[in-house]
């Protein structure tokens, strides 16, 4: 069979992004020749630096190419001018807004026996277009002379759909790359659905519903769905986070519940994530630029190998994206080769080598 040759776009951005990235790379030309896939790169740009050279952070090239000639991306990290600065915008949402990249997934997984809690192997998918992130925001002055300020929460129907839809298929994903042979806590495909409809019965209401319905479809029906009111979730989820597979929710629950998730595992340098839309993913690591360790060679770049296999998870590549997992899992697991964010003394390049070593 002819090997399946994929386009990645790579935008390292700035900061560690420029040293994370090329783990992307390197893991994806280190993968085992019977997978039968080979890579194709392009050099994109994006960022602080980018807007500094050419006065846009997120250049119209780099778009054009994305949509144009790449199969999936990756996005390292951007500084932000430390103040306002005209004319500069955040590219990665610019490049969201974009690509039509409708949905943030970020799994969160501990190794070994875990941290205080026990094991966490969850996925957390947060709508990324609507909910009161439109940033539709008034002030105004009442009666009395005090001031008040309102911001619209708008839940649609279409993107609650959308989302628990991307949440099933990536429920049914999670046990298809299980059955080749990523370890997991779980045995069987489970979709938590987050809400506060008890109280906002119309937005969330809304959103439950809907997503009851799109995951009541025939094809989720291997897919156990529960449902959770966010302020309980956040209880259970630092009590028992086990109990959860895949989580979706709306856009602010589902940032905080990210976040908090996070915190869970340790290291900001071991979360992935990717940026989803209809047939395009950008595999992003959660860290920001760390300006803190630039330069110095440690950054962690697992969360950047992760976010690759990830990546390839959205491009039906299973297969690559558990063996990616496994080596990731089995350098954690011996913890002989970590970098100091994880307690130890190994730079970025031996802790890349010794996952290329375990693929
Ligand atoms: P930014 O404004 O770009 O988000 P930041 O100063 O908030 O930058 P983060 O990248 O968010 O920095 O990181 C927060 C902390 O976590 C920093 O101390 C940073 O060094 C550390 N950190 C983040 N990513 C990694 C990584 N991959 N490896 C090691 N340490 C990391
Ligand atoms: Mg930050």
């Amino acid at each position: 069979m002819a090997a399946r040759t994929l386009k990645i776009g790579l935008i390292p951005g700035d900061g560690i992004g420029r040293e994370v990235i090329p783990a992307g790379r390197r893991i994806l030309e280190a993968l085992p020749s019977s997978l039968n896939l080979k890579f194709s790169f392009t050099h994109l740009d994006a960022g602080w630096e980018t807007f500094q050279k050419q006065g846009v952070a997120l250049p119209d090239k780099t778009v054009e190419v994305l949509k144009s000639d790449c199969d999936g991306a990756l996005f390292g990290a951007v500084s932000s001018p430390t103040v306002q600065t005209k004319g500069y915008s955040s590219p990665i949402v610019a490049l969201r807004k974009r690509l039509g990249l409708y949905a943030n997934v970020r799994p969160v997984k501990s190794v070994g026996s875990g941290g205080k809690v026990g094991k966490v192997d969850m996925v957390i998918v947060r709508e990324n277009t609507e909910d009161l992130y439109v940033k539709e925001e008034k002030t105004y002055t009442a009666a009395d002379g005090s001031k008040v300020a309102e911001a619209i929460k708008r839940i649609t129907e279409k993107a609650s759909y959308n989302i628990a839809a991307m949440a099933g298929d990536i429920a049914l994903r999670r046990q298809r790359v299980r059955e080749a042979g990523a370890e997991s806590i779980h045995s069987r495909p489970q979709v938590t659905v987050t809400h506060k409809s008890n109280v906002l019965s119309q937005t969330d209401g809304l959103f439950r519903e809907t997503a009851r319905r799109a995951l009541a479809e025939q094809k989720y029906q291997s897919v156990k769905v529960e449902e959770q009111i966010v302020d309980s979730m956040v209880y259970k989820l630092f009590r028992q986070p086990a109990d959860y597979d895949v989580i979706v929710a709306p856009n602010l629950y589902g940032d905080i519940l990210s976040d908090g998730a996070a915190a869970l595992v340790g290291s900001l340098g071991l979360v992935p994530s990717a940026n989803v839309g209809t047939g395009f993913a950008i595999g992003e690591p959660c860290h920001g630029s760390a300006p803190d360790i630039e330069g110095k060679g440690i950054a962690n770049p697992i969360a950047t190998l992760r976010s690759t296999a990830l990546m390839l998870e959205f491009m039906g590549e299973e297969e690559a994206a558990a063996v990616i997992y496994k080596a990731v899992d089995a350098n954690l697991e011996e913890g002989r080769l970590l970098s100091p964010d994880l307690g130890g003394k190994a730079t970025t390049e031996e802790v890349i080598e010794d996952v290329c070593k375990r693929l």
